[in-house]
C-alpha cells in the first residue's frame, strides 16, 4: 500500500475546509432567506377585504367645456375613473382621450353617435362600435375592450365578434334630469355599497360638481373609487 505522504494530508485539510465554508454559507443563506420571509409578512398591506371599492363611469362625453374640469378634480384626490365616450366626441377632442389615458383613466365605447340598438339597425350598431373603437385606438394606442351600450340595449352574439365586453351599472342617479349636484350626490352617497358601478355623464356641469362631492363624501368613508374592469375581473 501506498504511503500517506504529508503532501496528501495537506489536500484532504484542504477539502474539508472547503467543504464546511460551503456549509456555513448555505447555512447564513438560509437563516437570511428566514428573515426576509418574516420581515414580508410582517410589511404585507392591508388585506384587499379592508378597502371598500366603487366606480364611477362616465357617458357621452369628452364635453368640451364640462370634462377637463372633472379630470382636474379626479386628479387632485387620485381618482381613477371609467369614461365611456362617443366615437364623434372622441374624435372632436383627441387631447382630451389622450388625457384621460395618460391621467389612467380607462376608456371604454359608447358607440359613434349614441346609438340604441334595436332589432332592425344591428349591422349598423356593430359598425359605430368599430368605428369607435378605431377613433379611440388611433389615440391612445390600447385596444378598447369595453363598452357601455346606449340605453342598456344588447346583443350577447356582439361580444364574440367584436371581442368585447358589456358594462352596465347598478347605481343611477339620473344625474341627466336634475339641475342640483347635491341631490345627485345625496342619490349615490345614501344607496352606495362596495363594489357598486354609477353612472353618471360629463356632459352636465352639475353632474361634475356632483361627481367631485361624492368623491370626497367616499373617501372619508374609507372607499377607494377605481376603474370599473378592477371592480369586475379582479
Ligand atoms: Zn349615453
Amino acid at each position: 500500500m501506498k504511503k500517506l505522504l504529508p503532501a496528501d494530508f495537506n489536500f484532504v485539510l484542504k477539502l474539508l475546509y472547503a467543504l464546511a465554508f460551503c456549509l456555513a454559507a448555505l447555512a447564513l443563506n438560509r437563516q437570511l432567506a428566514f428573515y426576509n420571509d418574516a420581515l414580508l409578512t410582517l410589511a404585507q398591506p392591508l388585506a384587499p377585504t379592508d378597502i371598500k371599492r366603487v366606480a364611477l363611469t362616465f357617458d357621452d362625453g369628452p364635453h368640451p367645456v364640462y370634462t377637463e374640469p372633472l379630470l382636474d378634480g379626479l386628479k387632485e384626490r387620485g381618482v381613477k375613473a371609467t369614461f365611456f365616450v362617443t366615437g364623434q366626441n372622441a374624435a372632436i377632442h383627441p387631447d382630451i382621450i389622450r388625457r384621460m389615458h395618460d391621467e389612467g383613466h380607462l376608456i371604454g365605447n359608447h358607440t359613434y353617435t349614441h346609438i340604441e340598438l334595436t332589432k332592425s339597425n344591428r349591422e349598423t350598431f356593430k359598425q359605430e362600435l368599430v368605428k369607435t373603437n378605431n377613433v379611440i385606438q388611433e389615440i391612445t394606442g390600447e385596444e378598447v375592450l369595453y363598452v357601455r351600450p346606449p340605453y342598456g340595449a344588447w346583443d350577447k352574439k356582439l361580444e364574440t365578434e367584436l371581442n368585447m365586453f358589456p358594462i352596465l351599472w347598478s347605481i343611477d342617479p339620473l344625474d341627466w334630469c336634475t339641475s342640483n349636484s347635491s341631490c345627485i350626490a345625496q342619490a349615490v352617497i345614501k344607496k352606495v355599497g362596495e363594489n357598486d358601478i354609477i353612472l353618471m355623464h360629463d356632459y352636465y356641469k352639475t353632474s361634475v360638481e356632483a361627481a367631485l362631492m361624492i368623491v370626497d363624501e367616499l373617501q372619508k368613508q374609507g372607499y377607494e373609487f377605481v376603474t370599473v374592469d378592477k371592480i369586475l375581473f379582479d
